[in-house]
């Protein structure tokens, strides 16, 4: 058997390896890193893909969350409302920016942001909400953007890991997740379900006017040569990662299925066990692309599981061990234990599996054989 890995990017690399070593060779040959044709390239297939007016590439995932809040011209002490279980990046630039984050409980079933907690979190100076689509899974969309319409406020999706997830609305329409708010942030960070060869990421709107205010600021606040009309930064997509990207975005929707078979694999194996909560593949109209494969551990030892199977040489992992509420960066008298029941047991029953385009019928036999053994 091959040796599993969490994530198996020299196994994906290899597939492809003449593409991209082409791709990266040409930009070499050109010289042309930065803002080089294969980044425009790259911006208009993905707007294609996705089916959005605007992308706006940049330097990374938490870079783009934190560019599309700078566009959307909120105040300091504006409230944001997140997730309580996420990666710390999308609470990080809400901080960083000195809105307020807000930050709430999620559902049990989707570990997405609740509706509920969303609702009794709003007041008068709520400005923005931003849905974590976590693991790969969209969060309830249809729920949010209702909610966003009655309170006037902005819907930012954190999309960094669940890019090429679909949504269907209650209407029936179809659109790609991360087009469904205002604005939205992806990142291309390697592990990520479409990952360049180093850091990268994008904002994505169908708002004219906001895209060519995030245009702007990405470039120094620039819309005109030596003119900084507002403060901007500098959060550049290179020519070399937009060579790599333009290489695989092609096969996006075939690193997504390979996912959804894995998942479906391991699903099979785990379903109906007394100890394990398996996810579910569709909720609220949203389609799943694991980016991680995530069980609930429960009425058992996780932690020992967990070192079974690292002893077993099948790497996996706790995402995320603590709540956002209770890091220091983030504590705030605000918050009360009783007020994140779910966060708080999820970080106590959560187990990731090795999750990624390369994994064969052997490794997941192997893995879901000494999962089983363990809980028996
Ligand atoms: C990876 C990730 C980010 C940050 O992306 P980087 O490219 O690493 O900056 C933000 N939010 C979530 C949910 C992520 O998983």
């Amino acid at each position: 058997m091959k040796k599993i890995q969490m994530v198996d990017l020299k196994g994906q690399y290899e597939r492809i390896k003449e593409t991209v070593n082409h791709a990266i060779q040409e930009v070499l040959d050109t010289n042309t890193y930065i803002n080089g044709p294969q980044v425009h390239q790259f911006q208009k297939s993905l707007e294609e893909y996705l089916d959005v007016k605007h992308v706006i590439p940049c330097a990374n995932g938490t870079d783009a969350l934190q560019i599309a809040m700078m566009g959307l011209d909120l105040k300091p002490g504006d409230e944001v409302i997140t997730a309580d279980f996420t990666f710390a990046a999308t609470v990080e630039v809400i901080a960083l920016l000195q809105l307020t984050p807000v930050l709430v409980d999620v559902d049990l079933d989707t570990m997405n942001i609740s509706i509920e907690a969303i609702k009794q979190a709003i007041t008068p100076k709520t400005k923005a909400i931003v849905p974590v689509h976590l693991f790969g899974r969209a969060a309830n969309m249809d729920a949010i953007m209702e909610i966003a319409e009655a309170h006037n406020l902005f819907v930012i999706e954190d999309n960094a890991q669940a890019i090429g997830a679909n949504h269907t609305s209650k209407k029936g329409v179809k659109s790609k997740v991360g087009t469904i708010g205002h604005v939205a942030s992806t990142s291309f960070f390697p592990s990520k379900n479409l990952g360049c060869y180093g850091d990268g990421g994008a904002i994505f709107t169908n708002d004219d006017a906001l895209a060519h205010k995030l245009r702007g600021i990405v470039n120094h606040g620039m819309y005109v040569r030596y003119h900084h009309d507002v403060v901007g930064v500098n959060s550049r997509l290179d020519s070399v990662q937009a060579a790599v990207l333009n290489a695989k975005l092609p096969l996006l929707n075939t690193y997504n299925l390979a996912r959804r078979e894995a998942a479906a694999k391991y699903n099979a194996a785990f379903a109906g066990h007394e100890n394990i909560v398996i996810p579910t593949f569709e909720s609220n109209g949203d389609d799943h692309v694991f980016h991680q494969y995530t069980l609930r551990i429960i009425d058992a030892d996780r932690d020992a599981l967990m070192s079974h199977l690292l002893g077993k040489d099948i790497p996996c992992a706790i995402y995320y061990p603590i709540p956002l509420h209770s890091q220091k960066a983030y504590m705030n008298v605000r918050y009360k234990e009783e007020n994140f029941p779910v966060t708080n047991q999820l970080v106590k029953e959560v187990i990731s599996l090795p999750m990624h385009t390369e994994l064969d019928e052997v490794q997941i036999q192997f893995i879901t054989d000494s999962v089983l053994e363990f809980l028996k």
